[in-house]
């Protein structure tokens, strides 16, 4: 463990006013993935301001961070991490002003679906069923059903470390493309995202989220822990069936299985580690391109 005192203190002084934290806190139980080691610091800011503080404090203690949503997209290392996991699950709350919802950036996307939903507000009912957060969302532009977050964000606020100031982007300097952001890669924490959606009719959207939700269930082995797609999709082709059309539907590597409803998923059945998942997806990889000459990308980001 990698312990600051200057940080542990800084921490314990604001621990229930405007953050809660725990030291050495399992990852597993914070990622749909169900994988992960321990992480030294475990750190949940209820405002921005919260935010900002826990990572400057932990700069200057020389602590590493990194911030996540719902651990949905994730794959945590399972040796831990060494430093501080700063997730963004309470800073929540949703307000709807016209045609516009604002949104915090730990808000289930969810929840956000559901309220347009509610204010008869069209244009996120793709986004209903995914497990991420706003903010992890907008970071990897997540999308479905021909829907994307790309085509219905206005603009983000977000928080630049390197100058401590809390910072607007409109969608175009969002640099948004195929599962990508500006934020992919950047040190920025996305605080909150404003969506301009359409008026529609509330009981249509509604069939329309029942509908995607059901499709889900059926194609997605949802009773299973995950951390959805692990491929992007190859231009032309859905990598899903080139791995199905390879023959690797069921092939195991320890506790982590490549599911046989939906060839995309590597399943959790069970003690799976990160290397199990890891030697999957370079096995994977190698077969692909043996097989087809392409090569696809990792849509989860491992984080170690
Ligand atoms: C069963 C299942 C189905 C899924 N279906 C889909 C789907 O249809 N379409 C799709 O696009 N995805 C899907 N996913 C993947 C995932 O749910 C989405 O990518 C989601 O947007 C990730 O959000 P998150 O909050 O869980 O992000 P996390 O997994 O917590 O984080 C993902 C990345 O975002 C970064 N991040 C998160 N929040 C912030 C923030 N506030 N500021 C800066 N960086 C941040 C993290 O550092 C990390 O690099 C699915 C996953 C599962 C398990």
């Amino acid at each position: 463990m990698s312990y600051s005192k200057a940080f542990a203190d800084f921490l314990e002084s604001r621990n229930f006013k405007d953050l809660e934290y725990k030291t050495n806190e399992s990852l597993a139980t914070h990622c749909t993935f169900k994988i992960g080691g321990n992480a030294d610091f475990w750190i949940l800011p209820k405002t921005y301001t919260a935010a900002k503080d826990i990572i400057f404090a932990a700069n200057e203690s020389n602590v590493r961070c990194t911030v996540i949503g719902n651990g949905s997209n994730i794959l945590f290392s399972s040796e831990g991490y060494r430093g501080a996991v700063i997730c963004t699950s309470k800073l929540c709350g949703i307000s709807v002003k016209g045609k516009e919802i604002s949104c915090k950036a730990g808000t289930p996307l969810s929840r956000l679906a559901a309220s347009a939903m509610k204010s008869s507000l069209t244009g996120l009912e793709w986004a209903y069923g995914i497990p991420g957060s706003v903010g992890g969302a907008v970071y990897m532009n997540a999308g479905a059903y021909e829907g994307e977050i790309s085509a219905v964000l206005k603009e983000s606020e977000y928080f630049d470390p390197s100058d401590g100031r809390i910072k607007t982007l409109t969608n175009a300097e969002h640099s948004f493309s195929y599962r990508h952001s500006v934020f992919i890669g950047s040190p920025y924490v996305i605080l909150k995202s404003v969506f301009a959606l359409n008026s529609g009719d509330a009981v249509e959207i509604k069939a329309k989220m029942d509908e995607l939700m059901a499709k889900r269930r059926e194609k997605q082995p949802l009773e299973y822990p995950s951390a959805g797609s692990v491929f992007k999709r190859y231009p032309g082709f859905y990598t899903a069936r080139l791995i199905d059309e390879a023959g690797l539907k069921g092939y195991r590597i320890g506790g982590a299985e490549i599911s046989t409803k939906h060839a995309g998923f590597i399943i959790n059945t069970g003690g799976a580690i990160s290397d199990d998942v890891l030697s999957l997806v370079e096995l994977i990889k190698e077969k692909i391109y043996k097989l087809y000459n392409i090569k696809i990308e990792t849509e989860i980001r491992y984080i170690v």
